[in-house]
């Protein structure tokens, strides 16, 4: 398979010449070779989805609303594809990108659809004059991905972006380009369909330091939203700011499970294994430090060490897998590298900790069974670094205040679940936690409509609901003399 760059409605050949190997991580086969952009391809991308803007950004939102749906309807109608090629691309079970990734990326034009036709804008009266806002799009805007969501987090960005009457020109992972392609055509198609401009979503595939610092650095570009590791981000950051560019940047996280002795102990060792372990450990907000009350840690071990162990790894698109591969084997070996290093911080593995033994074509694929550690010291690097694999430290806490201490305790702050039946303690740790999101007896229940992002090393901004239609417009107030 061969992946090329899209802009002005046609696939195009890489201007240099040069291609990047895209491999299945579960068993190392070549799966795509792709185009291998830079500063030339983005120029051309950027130039032709400006000329396509202009005539968007007049089209009435009830008409970019159905393009949108359409735009859903044809990702429903693919599914079943677009779900095989993501856990193929990304060696995650099929079962997942088959109930999570592309049900949520529909979900994601669907609901941008049903914001849009509601939108509302104040109105401010001042006796003798009135004030109105009007959204305006802000132009052509970056979209800028990473390899563990592909095609829900891209969908999730695209769609507020043209339902606010922007173009946009996506950089997806170099490490997971393919759904990012079938969804370029298919809005070009979508847009062919109902007569709107073609060519307002343009692709640009490469590596980061080429086609994305190319990206964010194009004067034309007017805002950039980037999901992708804290240093990244801070890179990305420093790229923009020199031209004022509206920048979203969500990034790491290191978030903490905070388990009370009075929670329903079946829930919190479901909902913390779950936290620790779903796609393999590599979703932003996966709770990597679970911190347990010294009076039920024991059982609460034992409980999670037997929930770990189940979670065999194996063949991707088998139905019962739970477990798939990471994304590649210099990524395990990074992982498995903070294994080495618990071990030196005086950590103990309770489970997991190895490359499970596989046949082909499996066993050159970059599985690692789920692992357990505990006796770091909370400011061991371990316990403080985003290590985004299926790893996850223990720590026994005594009180509300200790446990405190060492949820907030790092320099990350996105996201935190927190297992108890003390409603009045729930409220206290929602407001008290450094963070952006908080759980309260569950994990990752997510709702359109309520605002994304984190805080600290984290990132910056919001996305979701309206602060999306924000990020993706800027709102222009009008003050008219009565
Ligand atoms: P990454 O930062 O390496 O790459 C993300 C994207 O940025 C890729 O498309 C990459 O090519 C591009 N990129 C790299 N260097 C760039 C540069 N100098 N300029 C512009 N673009 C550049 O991240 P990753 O390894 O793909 O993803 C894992 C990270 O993403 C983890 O840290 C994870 O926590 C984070 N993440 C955060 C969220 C969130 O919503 N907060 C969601 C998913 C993943």
């Amino acid at each position: 398979m061969k992946l090329l760059h899209r802009w002005g409605g046609k696939d195009r050949e890489p201007l240099t010449g040069e291609w990047l190997e895209d491999r299945e991580p579960a068993t190392g086969r070549l799966l795509a070779r792709i185009a291998r952009g830079g500063a030339a391809e983005i120029e051309a991308a950027v130039a032709s989805a400006a000329a396509a803007q202009r005539e968007w950004a007049e089209v009435p939102p009830p008409r970019r609303a159905e393009l949108l749906e359409r735009v859903a309807d044809r990702l429903e109608a693919e599914s079943e594809d677009l779900a095989a090629l993501e856990s193929r691309d990304t060696g995650k079970p099929l079962t997942l990108a088959r109930t999570v990734d592309v049900p949520r990326a529909v979900e994601n034009f669907r609901f941008f659809a049903s914001a849009l036709r509601q939108d509302q804008t104040p109105c401010h009266a001042m006796g003798d004059a009135l004030n109105y806002s009007l959204r305006r799009p802000l132009g052509v805007v970056g979209l800028i991905t990473p390899w563990n969501l592909p095609l829900y987090l891209l969908s999730w960005k695209l769609a507020p972006a043209l339902a606010m009457g922007n173009a946009a020109v996506a950089k997806p992972s170099e490490l997971t380009p393919c759904t990012a392609g079938r969804l370029a055509k298919i809005v070009d198609r979508a847009c062919a369909a109902l007569e709107l401009p073609v060519g307002i979503f343009a692709l640009v595939h490469g590596l980061g330091a080429e086609a994305g610092e190319a990206l964010v650095e194009h004067p034309g570009v007017r805002g950039i939203s980037f999901t992708g590791g804290t240093v990244t981000g801070a890179r990305v950051a420093a790229a923009a700011a020199p031209h004022c560019k509206k920048l979203s940047l969500e990034l790491g996280g290191k978030n903490p499970t905070l388990v009370f002795a009075d929670a329903d102990l079946d829930a919190a060792v479901d909902g913390a294994a779950r936290a620790a372990f779903l796609n393999q450990g590599q979703i932003c907000l996966c709770g990597s430090r679970i911190l347990v009350q010294d009076s039920i840690y024991p059982a609460f071990e034992e409980r999670l060490v037997a929930a770990a162990r189940v979670l065999t790894p194996g063949d991707p698109a088998a139905p019962g897998t739970r477990m798939g591969s990471l994304i590649s084997p210099a990524h395990r070996d990074e992982v498995e590298g903070y294994l080495r290093l618990a071990r030196e911080e005086g950590g103990r593995i309770l489970c997991g900790g190895r490359r499970p033994e596989l046949p082909q074509p499996w066993r050159n694929g970059a599985f690692l069974e789920a692992t357990l550690i505990e006796g770091l010291a909370p400011d061991s690097r371990c316990a403080r670094e985003e290590i985004f694999g299926p790893v996850a430290t223990l720590h026994p806490f005594r009180d509300e205040s200790e446990a405190l201490a060492l949820a907030n305790g790092v320099d990350y702050g996105l996201s935190a679940s927190l297992w108890t039946r003390d409603l009045e303690r729930a409220h206290r740790f929602a407001a008290a936690l450094e963070c952006g999101m908080v759980w309260v007896n569950t994990w990752l229940k997510r709702d359109l409509r309520v605002p994304f992002g984190g805080s600290k090393r984290s990132g910056v901004g919001r996305e979701g609901g309206h602060w999306s239609l924000d990020f993706y417009s800027e709102i222009r107030n009008v003050c008219i003399q009565l």
